[in-house]
């Protein structure tokens, strides 16, 4: 073939396959921002501040942390009988200043790894007491020994309470035994119910989606619900259900011992934090339970209704992220 002709078609060809390749990162552009609209990220990163702005906030609120430590805690408990609120040192702006240079997922960061670095610097932030009685499970004494499997051992068949009836199957609870971070919600649904595992229909893939942005993967944390039973008609757990059924979670909680536990929707906030309080007032604010932080968010099916709500849910997470050291999902 003609030389000058071979070069003329070589270059078309590469022009041709520079066309492929815009196509492809176009796609791939175009992914991320449906990724980032279906998370409801799209606020967050639009109308933030600059980042020098974060910075310079995140240095001023370093030269104005406090520590109060757990004394303090319950001095402020015993004096007021409402809420009562404790300044303790966490880390949002950290986290606020690496979530806005996030641009594309990258590998997901290892909670176990995050966790054993250290924490970035920590601003005040404030925890609060919901109820001024006794926790229902203040009182219950932690097991010795327990575990997992034992836990699961115990509740065997269980006909405990009348939910028994409808379920196909137990749910117990899935994830990683150690993980520093539990999500709870308040009882199983219909895809749950025939698999098995918490979290699985259009909600659970939520939630998977907000623990991948977390920079985590679903196994590194631990999941669990208030009741491992489904209730008919998808309608909430009541009273006496989650009264004879919580004390397995709380044998979860003791056994896995959370750095946070976060939980997702009213009942479950309501439940451990022995409150009447409704979630929108509950959300985005740090609780003790029984010496753990708990953050109370949405639940992800309320997300699926009212995709309004995700950058609040989002910033709930933000919250989460920094205490434990997380670095927001980048590409
Ligand atoms: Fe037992 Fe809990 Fe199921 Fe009730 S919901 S039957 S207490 S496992």
């Amino acid at each position: 073939m003609d030389p000058a002709k071979r070069a003329s078609l070589g270059a078309r060809s590469d022009v041709r396959e520079e066309i492929r390749s815009d196509a492809r990162l176009e796609e791939q552009v175009k992914d991320w921002l449906r990724y980032g609209e279906d998370l409801g990220l799209a606020p967050y990163y639009r109308d933030r501040p600059p980042l020098h702005a974060i910075a310079e906030a995140a240095e001023s609120l370093n030269v104005a942390r406090s520590v109060a430590t757990s004394s303090a805690i319950s001095a402020a408990s015993a004096a007021t009988p409402a809420s009562v609120s404790v300044t303790i040192p966490a880390a949002i702006p950290a986290a606020m200043a690496a979530a806005a240079t996030g641009r594309a997922p990258n590998a997901p960061i290892n909670l176990a790894a995050s966790a054993s670095q250290k924490s970035p610097a920590a601003p005040m932030s404030t925890i609060l007491v919901a109820a001024n009685a006794p926790s229902l499970f203040e009182a219950i004494e932690r097991i010795e020994g327990d575990s997992l499997p034992r836990i699961r051992d115990d509740i065997g068949d269980c006909t405990r309470c009348k939910l028994h009836k409808g379920r196909t199957k137990i749910v117990f609870g899935i994830g990683n035994p150690n993980a520093d971070l539990m999500f709870v919600g308040e009882g199983p649904g219909r895809d749950e119910d025939l698999s098995g595992e918490p979290f699985v229909g259009r909600a659970g893939k939520l939630l998977t989606d907000m623990i991948k942005a977390m920079g985590l993967q679903r196994e590194d944390v631990y999941i669990a619900n208030v009741v491992k039973c489904r209730p008919p008609e998808n309608r909430l757990p009541e009273k006496d259900e989650i009264t004879t059924c919580s004390s397995f979670l709380m044998r979860q909680i003791d056994t896995i011992k959370p750095k946070v536990i976060c939980t997702l929707g009213s009942c479950s906030a309501q439940t451990l934090l022995q409150t009447a309080q409704g979630i929108s007032k509950l959300r985005g604010e740090w609780f003790d339970f029984r010496g753990t932080k708990l953050m109370p968010t949405y639940h992800p099916a309320y997300l699926l209704r009212n995709p309004a709500a995700k950058p609040e849910v989002w910033k709930d997470l933000q919250k989460v992220m920094a205490v434990l050291g997380l670095q927001p999902k980048k590409r």
